[in-house]
């Protein structure tokens, strides 16, 4: 990879992307604030789609509204498919559901939390990197639930309503995440497992320059589990990746990351400390059964300076903008100097691998834009 702040520079924002984009042929992501999801329609020119993710609380309406300009008044979608149930992914669900009347699938592992029988392992605000991960302590901890709406994703790794897609399962940021992956064209739709922004930053997501980073750390309650699923999507060498946060990447800039991410997992991806580590948080088909003590963080009495001084910055920033003016920030690149001596444990080997889909095409001309 190139450290060059120039060919960084040159890279797409936010400031040069459209909240709605094309991704691929028949995929399209809406970016919601700071989070994005996913329309993704099997044929191209016509027919059902389903939506892959559900945004942050109140979104519902920006989510309809953006479906209605892809397909048409009153769209409506066969199903929602759920990388992971967090509340920046799952906030609309319940709301969607409802209004659409229609299934929600995901992993058998992330059920316990989007049908209310467990939260999440808590948030860890000791990982560092910014005011999203300090904040993180704050962020809505509360098990969606959409009841008997819910459905495990088919045993086979099919995915409803897209022959063409598999899902892979990539647990570690969430013990029951996915990703879904079209092997005719390379597309993977990463949900968390990776993302292309540094998430743990305001001032990054808000900027949201393309690159590939791990999971966002405040969240990821198994590091193990987390290096060994960018180990397997790595694996795939996908051609489009589309993430949960950050601008989606292509072509050799992506392949090339994601290697390097894989490869220096552990340099590159997991905090020097934090409350998973060295041992994750225990969850099964339950929900969630253990998790290590909260770790005393030192740095609390600098947070809320800290969070002040990002927030005002921030705004700065935002009326900068608004009124046309061109900022450049810094690079700071990806924190190479952190170590991680002890092995995290966790249940990934028990995990199913992904099954190889077959090479039969199924693929459809279609627009190649919006
Ligand atoms: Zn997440
Ligand atoms: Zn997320």
């Amino acid at each position: 990879m190139s450290d060059s702040l120039d060919h960084l520079r040159t890279r797409p924002t936010r400031a040069t992307t459209p909240d709605l984009q094309f991704v691929a042929p028949g995929v399209w992501a809406l970016r919601n604030v700071f989070v994005n999801l996913f329309f993704v329609r099997q044929t191209y020119n016509a027919g059902p789609w389903v939506l892959v993710d559900a945004g942050l609380p109140g979104a519902a309406g920006k989510i309809r509204h953006a479906a209605e300009s892809l397909f048409g008044p009153g769209a409506r979608p066969e199903a929602i498919i759920m990388t992971h149930g967090h509340f920046d992914h799952a906030g609309a669900l319940e709301s969607l559901a409802e209004h659409w009347d229609v299934p929600v699938y995901a992993h058998r592992l992330e059920l316990p939390y989007l049908t209310g029988r467990s939260a999440y392992p808590p948030p860890d605000p000791t990982v560092g990197g910014g005011a999203m991960a300090w904040l993180s302590g704050l962020y809505p901890k509360h098990p969606y639930n959409v009841g008997s709406r819910a459905h495990e994703l088919p045993a086979d790794h099919s995915v409803p309503e897209l022959p063409d897609w598999r899902w892979v399962f990539t647990p570690g940021h969430t013990p029951g995440h996915v990703a879904f992956y079209r092997e005719s064209d390379g597309v993977l739709i990463a949900g968390d497992a990776f993302v292309t922004t540094q998430q743990e930053s305001a001032l990054a997501v808000w900027e949201q320059r393309q690159e590939v980073h791990g999971p966002p750390k405040y969240f990821t309650c198994d590091w193990e589990a987390a290096r060994l699923s960018v180990e397997r999507l790595a694996r795939l060498q996908p051609k489009v990746a589309a993430t949960g946060h950050g601008i989606p990447m292509r072509g050799a800039t992506l392949q090339q990351e994601l290697t390097e991410l894989a490869q220096h997992f552990r340099e590159l991806a997991v905090p020097a400390q934090g409350r998973y580590l060295p041992d994750p948080a225990i969850a099964d088909e339950t929900g969630v059964r253990a998790v290590p003590p909260p770790v005393h963080n030192p740095s609390t009495p600098w947070i809320l300076g800290g969070l002040a001084a990002s927030i005002g910055l921030g705004i700065g920033i935002w009326l900068k903008q608004r009124d046309g003016a061109r900022r450049r920030y810094k690079h700071h690149g990806r924190n190479r100097h952190h170590h991680f001596d002890q092995p995290a444990t966790g249940y990934a080997a028990a995990v199913d691998p992904f099954t190889p889909v077959d090479e039969d095409g199924g693929w459809f001309p279609g627009p190649q834009n919006l």
